[in-house]
C-alpha cells in the first residue's frame, strides 16, 4: 500500500526510501509516454542454466546444525524449478540456491517420512507469503492431502486474517495435491516424470521418481534398500541421485544408540549399503552416480574419499559426494 503525506510525500509500503509526490508524478508520465511493452509486468522470473541442485542430503529427521539438513534436491529446467522432497530447512536452501520462492509450481515428494516431508506446507506457505499466486502442484504418495490438511488447519487463523488483511489468495486451494502411483505422473513442456514403487520397509506407498527432459535423464532413487528394479528404471539416464548407507558406519551408530539392535535392524533393511548402490548404477549403465540421503550423515571419519571407495568397488562411472548446495549442470 501507499501513503500520501499531507506535505505530498509519499511512503510506499516496506519501508522503501520517501518519494515526493512530484518525483512520483514525474514518474508516471515517463510510464505512459514510454512504448506500451514497457508497461508489460516482468515475466517468470530467470532461474539461470538448467541444472540439478543438491538442497538437503542427510538421511533422517535428526537435526544437528544447518547443514547436511533432510532430505530436499531441485531440477531447474527452462526457468521451472521441479523441487524434489521437502525436508525440513528446504525454504532456506531454495534460497540459497538463487531459486525465487515464488517460482515455486511442482513438488515431488517420495515418502512420508517426515525427513522427506515436514516443510512441504511450510514450502507452500513461505512462497504463498511472498507473493505467489499460481497454483502449486504437490504430487505425492497417498496420504499427501492429510499432510497438507494438517498443515493448513495449523494455520487456519493466520491464512484467513492475511486473506481478508493483505488481499491474499487462499492458500488452501492454491496448493493442489496429487496422489502419485506407479507409471506417468506427470508430462508437460517436454519434461515427463515417471514413478516406480521402491522397497522401504515398513511404508509401501515409496517411490523412485525419473525426470526425462530432451536430451537429458535424471532419476531420484528416493529411499529404498537394494531393489535391483531400479536399475531398470533407471537405464541408461545420464543421472542417478540414489541414497547410500555405509555398513561399518551403520554399526558405530548402531553401538552409541540405546536401541542400537533395533535402529541397525531398520537401517539395513530399508537403505541401501555402498557397494549395493555401485551396482544398481553399474546394472543401469547410468553416467554418473550421484551420493544423496547419507546415512550415517554426521559421522565425520567418513570423509568423501571413504564413500567413493566403497562405492568404487562396484561402479566404474562418475562418481559425485553429494552435498547441500552442490549444483550438477544439466545442459
Ligand atoms: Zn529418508
Ligand atoms: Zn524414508
Amino acid at each position: 500500500m501507499t501513503l500520501v503525506r499531507r506535505d505530498g510525500s509519499v511512503l510506499p509500503g516496506d519501508g522503501a526510501p520517501l518519494i515526493s509526490r512530484r518525483t512520483l508524478l514525474a514518474g508516471t508520465a515517463a510510464l505512459a509516454a514510454a512504448p506500451a511493452f514497457a508497461q508489460l509486468p516482468p515475466g517468470p522470473p530467470k532461474l539461470g542454466p538448467n541444472r540439478l541442485v543438491l538442497l538437503g542430503t542427510k538421511g533422517g529427521p535428526a537435526i544437528r546444525g544447518y547443514s547436511p539438513s533432510p532430505s530436499a534436491s531441485v531440477l531447474v529446467w527452462n526457468d521451472v524449478p521441479y523441487v524434489i522432497d521437502a525436508g525440513y530447512g528446504v525454504t532456506f536452501k531454495l534460497t540459497d540456491a538463487r531459486i525465487p520462492l515464488v517460482a515455486l509450481r511442482h513438488v515431488f515428494v517420495t515418502h512420508h517420512h517426515s525427513d522427506h516431508n515436514l516443510e512441504l506446507g511450510a514450502l507452500c506457505y513461505n512462497a504463498w507469503a511472498i507473493g505467489l499466486k499460481a497454483p502449486v502442484d504437490v504430487y505425492a504418495p497417498e496420504g499427501v492431502e492429510a499432510v497438507l490438511d494438517g498443515f493448513m488447519a495449523s494455520q487456519r487463523a493466520d491464512i484467513e486474517t492475511r486473506m481478508a488483511d493483505e488481499g491474499r489468495p487462499d492458500l488452501r486451494t492454491l496448493v493442489r495435491p496429487h496422489v502419485v502411483r506407479e507409471g506417468v505422473v506427470f508430462e508437460r513442456d517436454g519434461l515427463k516424470v515417471s514413478a516406480l514403487r521402491n522397497l522401504h520397509p515398513p511404508v509401501v506407498e515409496s517411490y523412485a521418481y525419473k525426470f526425462e527432459m530432451p536430451g537429458r535423464t535424471v532419476v531420484f532413487s528416493g529411499d529404498t534398500a537394494y531393489f535391483p528394479p531400479l536399475a531398470d528404471f533407471a537405464r541408461g539416464a545420464d543421472i542417478l541421485v540414489h541414497e547410500v548407507a555405509y555398513e561399518p558406519g551403520l554399526e558405530a551408530l548402531a553401538a552409541r544408540n540405546p536401541n542400537g539392535p533395533t535402529l541397525l535392524a531398520h537401517l539395513k533393511a530399508s537403505h541401501t549399503m555402498t557397494e549395493d548402490v555401485g551396482r544398481i548404477a553399474a546394472a543401469a549403465g547410468v553416467k554418473t552416480l550421484v551420493l544423496n540421503h547419507f546415512v550415517p550423515a554426521d559421522d565425520r571419519s567418513l570423509t568423501p574419499e571413504v564413500w567413493t571407495d566403497s562405492v568404487r568397488k562396484t561402479f566404474a562411472g562418475t562418481i559425485v559426494v553429494g552435498r547441500d548446495l552442490l549444483e550438477i549442470p544439466l545442459g
